[in-house]
């Protein structure tokens, strides 16, 4: 029998999603809730690396992903000028075993909603527009008051509540997110036939320009600069500082500027880091994913890591009778040094480009991918 009957898990994003359909399939009880009103309708794309995807197949989600999204394999590096000239072709380490491929691009509401609809299909109970006032633990479980008046009882509380988890400063840890330095333009559109994989190119008047294709038709490309205060821009003007930057950069991206006309579609979020200290649970609430650490996205990790905290306390979960200090300890072995090697590699890829140092990219990211291929 499970160690845990009933749990609360806190947040329907990736960590959070995949945690229930996780334990709700292994027979536990799961509430999932997210003050969200609905899965998010719009938004961009995500790069699913090899180790995600392993994560996907163990939750059940991999072909409905597969048939969505769109995969392929190794890296391109072009040069900022008026060709956009490939420079080299670098091929991807399968960090999700033969099987899966080194890495996919999919459309992020897509991912998230079949991560809903499965986690439903397998018995967790799913309640948008949702959030709770406050918790109260004691030696057996946990009584959480709703905003809506109502109260239940749990034995486990899991806070996969985001970057700025409520359930974290519940607890009273005060690691809080800090900025970094750099920004990110993100736009989605149609994908130009020439788009077959990532590439990237370093340098020109931004530090990185790149994309992804997400499905036959669409892809999302992004340009990472100085962080700057943009909040103030209407969606238009945001579009236009998106469009301008763009104009350096050429190849394939002379038709994705092209194509770039909706200011719906185009984002600017700055990058962040953190790292809770282990261990991440206090008695019985735990956090997992952004919650507990966040990083640039430099090598598209985030979510990965997420879907591994969700698969390791999980599994910690039901091969276990009891949630004691030992069951504790094996989750924090499994997670806390991996997690935080993927959050210093991608700060360290991030301070290169604030440094303008060129550094060993590729040891760097070989030496995670290596890591990343041995499950967690
Ligand atoms: C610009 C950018 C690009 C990225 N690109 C990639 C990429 O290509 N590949 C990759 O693997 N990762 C990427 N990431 C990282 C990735 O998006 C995150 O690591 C991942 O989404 C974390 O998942 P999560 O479930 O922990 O948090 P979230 O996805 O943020 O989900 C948290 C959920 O909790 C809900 N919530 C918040 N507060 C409460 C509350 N109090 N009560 C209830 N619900 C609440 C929110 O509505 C949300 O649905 C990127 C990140 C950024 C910033």
């Amino acid at each position: 029998m499970p160690a845990v009957q009933n749990v609360l898990v806190v947040g329907a994003g990736a960590a959070g999603s995949a945690a229930a359909i996780a334990l709700a399939r292994a027979g536990v009880r799961v509430d999932l809730i997210d003050t969200a009103a609905s899965v998010n309708a719009l938004g961009s794309g995500i790069t699913l690396q090899g180790n995600a995807l392993r994560e996907l197949r163990a939750l059940g989600v991999w072909e409905a992903c597969r048939d969505q999204g769109y995969a392929f394999e190794g890296l391109g590096l072009r040069a900022p000028d008026p060709a956009g000239t490939l420079i080299a072709e670098i091929p991807e380490l399968r960090t999700g075993g033969d099987d899966p491929p080194a890495t996919m691009g999919m459309y992020r509401p897509a991912l998230a909603q079949i991560l809903i609809d499965r986690a439903a299909e397998v018995g967790a109970r799913v309640r948008f527009g949702t959030r709770y006032n406050a918790f109260l633990q004691d030696d057996d479980g946990v009584h959480v008051d709703f905003a809506d008046g109502s109260t239940g009882r749990y034995d486990l509380l899991v806070g996969a509540d985001g970057i700025n988890s409520q359930t974290r400063r519940g607890l009273g840890i005060d690691v809080e997110p800090r900025g970094i330095g750099l920004g990110i333009w993100r736009c989605f559109g149609p994908r130009p036939e020439s788009v077959t994989r990532t590439d990237l190119i370093y340098g020109g008047p931004s530090y990185i320009a790149g994309y992804c294709p997400t499905s036959e038709d669409t892809l999302y490309a992004y340009i990472v600069e100085d962080y700057q205060d943009r909040s103030g821009l209407s969606p238009q003007q945001g579009l236009e500082v998106m469009r301008s930057l763009a104009e350096a950069y050429h190849g394939p991206w002379d038709e994705i500027r092209d194509n770039l006309t909706d200011a719906s579609r185009v984002h600017y979020t700055r990058f962040s880091t953190h790292v809770v200290p282990a261990p991440w649970h206090r008695g019985r609430v735990v956090l997992i994913g952004d919650a507990a650490h966040t990083c640039p996205p430099t090598i598209a990790q985030g979510a990965a890591q997420a879907f591994e905290d969700a698969a390791v306390l999980a599994d910690v979960i039901v091969r276990r009778d009891t949630l004691d200090e030992d069951a504790w300890a094996e989750f924090t072995d499994r997670r806390f040094a991996r997690a935080k090697a993927v959050v210093d590699a991608s700060m360290q890829l991030a301070q290169w480009q604030l440094d303008h140092e060129r550094g060993d990219v590729p040891g760097l990211m070989r030496g995670i991918s290596q890591m990343l291929a041995t499950p967690a």
